[in-house]
C-alpha cells in the first residue's frame, strides 16, 4: 500500500460469469487490497452470471490495483461517474424504475403512488436506463 495517497470512495458495477459467483471477492477487496467494499445490490440470474453495484473506499492506488485484480479475473468493471437526469414531463409513471432502483432515488410517494427522484441518492448505477420504456431518465454526460 502507498502512503502518499489520495482516500478515494467510487462507485462500479461488475459484471461475472457463472466461475465467479462462489469467489470470495469481499473479502479479498479488504484483505488483499485494505479496501472498504459495501454492496449497494447484487444479483445472480438464472443462468448463474452475476451483477453487482460496489462501492469502494480506501487509497487510490489501491482501488487501482484492485480493479486490475477484478478484469484479470475476468470481470467486467463499469465505472459510475456521471448524473442521472430524470425528465418528470416524459415520465409515464408505470413504475418500472422504481423496481430496479438499489438506492431509492427513484421512488413512489404514498398515498398519491407517484413516481420521484431524490438526486441526492443517486448513485448512478444505470439500472433506470434499461428499466424505462420511453427514456425519461437519462445520462447527463
Ligand atoms: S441510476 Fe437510476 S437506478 Fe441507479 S440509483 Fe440512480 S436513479 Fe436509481
Ligand atoms: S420507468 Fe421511466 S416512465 Fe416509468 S416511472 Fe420510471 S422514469 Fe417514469
Amino acid at each position: 500500500m502507498s502512503i502518499e495517497n489520495n482516500i478515494v470512495n467510487r462507485n462500479i458495477i461488475l459484471r461475472f460469469s457463472p466461475e465467479m459467483v462462489d469467489q470470495p471477492l469481499v473479502y479479498r477487496l479488504v484483505k488483499d487490497f485494505d479496501l472498504i467494499p459495501n454492496i449497494i445490490k447484487a444479483n445472480v440470474n438464472q443462468d448463474r452470471k452475476g451483477n453487482m453495484v460496489l462501492s469502494i473506499s480506501g487509497y487510490e492506488n489501491d482501488y487501482k490495483e484492485a480493479v486490475e485484480y477484478m478484469k484479470s479475473c475476468g470481470m467486467e468493471v463499469s465505472f459510475l461517474a456521471d448524473t442521472i437526469l430524470w425528465d418528470k414531463d416524459s415520465c409515464t409513471q408505470c413504475g418500472a424504475c422504481t423496481a430496479v432502483c438499489p438506492s431509492q432515488a427513484l421512488y413512489i410517494e404514498r398515498p398519491d403512488m407517484t413516481v420521484h427522484f431524490d438526486s441526492d441518492k443517486c448513485i448512478v448505477c444505470q439500472m433506470c436506463l434499461q428499466a424505462c420504456p420511453v427514456k425519461a431518465v437519462k445520462l447527463d454526460i
